[in-house]
């Protein structure tokens, strides 16, 4: 009468699988994998947007994913992928397992670890498999820090830069057989030395005595080593994870706090050789007849485009002349390190600024010309309203440089 019709079990309810029996993992795996679509669509749409503005349109002429993510230290964008950041918020939490005093933590240690390692029978849980094989890496990365010492493993735990079972070489089976704390080990303020470990490694007892015990009442902490407050943050676990090697060439000064960032980009996008001049667009396979709009004479590549096209050369010559000074223009990346090194920090700031500025400049000057059948005299482009004071700070630095 209401024109239902028997169904049978197993079946999809809101989103949800219901089923008879205990869950299994094919129940969910449907939904497992709609989250892993959707984090690997969002890094899509994220690289979209930062080439296009449109999270639905894709560009041809970009730079690789894996530089833009990369830091600015090295040429990217610092932008970080999705699961990258995932799994350095497993190493963080991993490590918060093991510091923290929360219930939490202190229900987890006692599933989780046993005799101070994690245990090796299966566990069932949907976080534990992610955060153990970060184990070795935050126990290695860590030190304790000596208080009250009662949480503080005497044999096996790290408080003396290794754990003492490593440094006097104890073998695993007899390790885990030993429990005393820290605390045990010490009276009245005072180190008590094993037997043991006098007579095996003279050298060791010594450094034991020598390590500084607190006057007052303090909870031991466990912390991150190399950092001043010992606290790990994502950000540490995601540069500790995912390291970048500094580059000192143009990567920082291309991103000065002066410029506007989509000025920036420009110049960094020619930087990688990604700006979509008609070179670059033949590359990718479209065709197209060539030609530079700002000259009518040449065929547009970057290095024409930027620094020989005659509308190109006249801004560098005016900077040259501001500048009293001649900027190699023998490429785009030389361009940017033919600052004088003897100049000041201002005067440096400035020429930075006013390179990326004529990069820019130049690019919406060929887009105006191009797309919107503009005309641009080369006299107008330094002197456009806008940069009136940009200009003016040059002219008070080519006074400074005279
Ligand atoms: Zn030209």
């Amino acid at each position: 009468m209401l024109g239902f019709s028997p169904g049978s079990i197993p079946f999809t309810y809101l989103g949800c699988p219901i089923f008879v029996g205990k869950p299994k993992a094919i129940h969910f795996q449907a939904i497992a994998d709609r989250i892993k679509n959707i984090l690997k669509k969002l890094d899509t749409w994220i690289r979209n947007f930062v080439w296009s503005g449109d999270i639905h349109t894709k560009k041809i002429c970009t730079v690789a994913w894996s530089k833009v993510c990369s830091s600015y230290e090295v040429g990217g964008l610092d932008l970080r992928p999705l699961s990258n950041i995932n799994v350095s918020l497993m190493l963080l939490l991993c490590w918060k397992l093991l510091s923290s005093q929360d219930q939490w933590a202190l229900l987890c240690r006692a599933r989780y670890i046993k005799d101070g390692i994690p245990m090796r029978s299966f566990i069932k849980s949907s976080i534990w498999h992610r955060m153990k094989p970060h184990f070795n890496t935050v126990v290695n990365q860590s030190i304790w820090l000596i208080g009250n010492g009662e949480r503080i493993s005497y044999w096996n735990d790290n408080w003396l830069g290794k754990p003492l079972v490593d440094l006097l070489q104890i073998p695993r089976s007899i390790a885990k057989r030993l429990h005393s704390s820290v605390a045990d080990m010490i009276a009245d303020n005072v180190w008590i030395i094993p037997n043991y470990i006098l007579d095996v490694d003279a050298d060791l007892s010594v450094r034991i005595s020598a390590t500084v015990l607190p006057i007052t009442q303090v909870e031991d902490r466990f912390v991150w080593k190399d950092f001043m407050d010992g606290l790990l943050t994502s950000k540490i676990a995601y540069e500790f994870l995912f390291p970048s090697i500094p580059n000192p060439n143009w990567t920082v000064k291309v991103w000065s706090l002066f410029v506007p960032p989509s000025n920036s980009f420009v110049l960094w996008r020619c930087l990688h050789g990604r700006m979509s001049t008609d070179e670059n667009l033949q590359k990718r396979g479209c065709t197209l007849v060539s030609v530079c709009v700002l000259c009518m004479v040449d065929a547009e590549t970057s290095h024409q485009l930027f620094i020989h096209c005659p509308f190109a050369a006249a801004l560098w010559c005016w900077l040259n002349e501001l500048f009293n000074h001649t900027f190699d223009t023998s490429s785009i990346s030389n361009i940017f390190d033919s600052c004088k090194s003897a100049w000041d920090a201002q005067i440096t700031d400035l020429a930075t600024t006013s390179i990326i500025h004529i990069f820019h400049t130049i690019w919406m000057a060929r887009n105006d010309i191009r797309f919107n059948n503009a005309v641009v005299s080369i006299h107008a482009v330094p002197f456009r309203p806008k940069d009136v004071p940009r200009i003016r700070s040059l002219e008070i630095a080519q006074h400074v440089v005279d």
